[in-house]
């Protein structure tokens, strides 16, 4: 008899996710977890073996050794999510990184990248936030002026995942000052040992967990030769639009990883806890709770894997990267909040992940676009599909 996992995914990828999950309880990546929790250390050496086993970067063309869809990279980031928080921080932006490099590199950038992102010898970094460029991105001031064969990079980025440990940068800045910013970014490929880039200090986060990293960095004169430029002159934005798409889509789909083991403690606490002489599962005010978990969190994992099998049928699915990253962290959100609560006391110690679940929960609302502007898009988009009864509707083709 078929399963329900065969309806929505293909016999591949479940074979993938079935071969990750033995592949991650082999390594005991969840024992890990913990230790990194207690120890506070980054799990590079972990993040190479699972490059080693061949199971980063499946977005990559097959020709690169991947198996050309982000579906699979949706189910990666997943796992590593459930498995191991701090890992799946490492796969987040350098597979943000290798996607668009992928996507948009020329051969010569993808030879030269790809194989140390696939292999997890590199890791990757998106530097787009500025200390005056949040949510809108476009007010860019990092600057990128040309100098014969180079460009030189002055300014700053803040809040930059794993840019201390980054060895490849995608920066984004403005090549052409004296046009609108849409029109005048572009987006660079830098090597963390370039002369002049600095990691001004990484930030203590509520909710980052040990062994993530969060960076503000500074470019001092930063001379990145012309043929690192990613895509062409003055379309960074474009780039960036892209990449946005697939990093909420790849974010919200390791917030589902990391709820569903905190679900998991919720149903296997309330089915042991006794109280009034029996489990408190069997409280309404318990199970209600547990239904309402088990709705959201199963909501976000369908709309993640809507979204990525859009992205891979050449959609461009704006508006469904958006709902995804507000439903996954908000579903993360109430779960682990409802968790704590179904722990009682005990939610609150060190002794269970739902203390760091639920301060995580509360970050995951701000990465990737905060949920305002998640609810932006997809406003916007709503506004533009339904324009009433003389207006047209939105096209809603795949791209050529
Ligand atoms: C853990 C973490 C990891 C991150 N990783 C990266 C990374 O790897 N690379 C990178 O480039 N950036 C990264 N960021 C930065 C992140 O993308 C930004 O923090 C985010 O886009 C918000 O920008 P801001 O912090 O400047 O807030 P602001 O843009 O200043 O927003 C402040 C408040 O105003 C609200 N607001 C702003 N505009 C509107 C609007 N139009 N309508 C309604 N409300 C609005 C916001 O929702 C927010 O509540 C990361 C951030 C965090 C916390």
């Amino acid at each position: 008899m078929q399963n329900k996992e065969e309806i929505l995914f293909s016999a591949a990828e479940n074979e993938y996710r079935e071969s990750l999950r033995a592949f991650l309880d082999g390594v005991a990546a969840n024992k890990i977890e913990r230790e990194i929790y207690e120890q506070d250390f980054y799990p590079r050496e972990l993040y190479g073996k699972l490059g080693d086993a061949g199971f980063l970067a499946p977005v990559l063309p097959v020709e690169c050794g991947g198996m050309g869809k982000l579906a699979y990279e949706a189910i990666l980031a997943d796992e590593l999510g459930a498995a191991c928080v701090p890992l799946a921080w490492i796969h987040s932006t350098s597979s943000y990184a290798y996607a668009t490099i992928a996507r948009y590199g020329n051969e010569e950038q993808k030879g030269k990248y790809l194989p140390a992102l696939k292999s997890g010898a590199a890791i990757g970094a998106i530097a787009i936030t500025e200390p005056g460029a949040g949510s809108d991105v476009m007010r860019i001031k990092t600057s990128a002026e040309r100098n014969g064969d180079a460009y030189r990079i002055c300014g700053e980025k803040r809040n930059i995942t794993n840019g201390s440990k980054a060895d490849v940068l995608l920066v984004w800045a403005i090549t052409s000052p004296e046009v609108d910013p849409a029109r005048g970014m572009s987006v660079f490929i830098m090597e963390s040992d370039a002369k002049g880039f600095e990691v001004e200090r990484d930030y203590k986060l509520l909710g980052g967990f040990p062994g993530t990293v969060n960076s503000y960095l500074r470019f001092d004169d930063v001379q990145i030769p012309g043929r690192n430029m990613l895509g062409g002159e003055n379309e960074g934005a474009k780039v960036m639009f892209d990449e946005l798409a697939i990093e909420r889509a790849l974010y919200a789909a390791m917030l589902v990883g990391e709820a569903r083991p905190i679900l998991e403690l919720a149903v296997d606490y309330s089915r042991d806890r006794e109280q009034f002489g029996t489990a408190i599962s069997r409280f309404e005010g318990i199970s209600f709770k547990i239904a309402d978990m088990a709705t959201k969190l199963e909501a976000a994992k369908l709309m993640v894997y809507h979204t990525v099998r859009l992205i891979d049928a050449g959609f461009d699915a704006e508006q469904e990267s958006a709902m995804a990253k507000l439903l996954a962290s908000e579903a993360f959100y109430e779960v682990a909040h409802n968790t704590v609560q179904i722990l009682g006391g005990r939610g609150l110690t060190d002794e269970y992940p739902a203390e760091w679940a639920f301060r995580m929960a509360r970050l995951s609302m701000i990465p990737a676009g905060t949920n305002e502007i998640m609810r932006f898009i997809v406003q916007r988009e709503v506004y533009k599909m339904y324009k009433g009864k003389s207006g047209q509707k939105k096209s809603n083709v795949r791209k050529a």
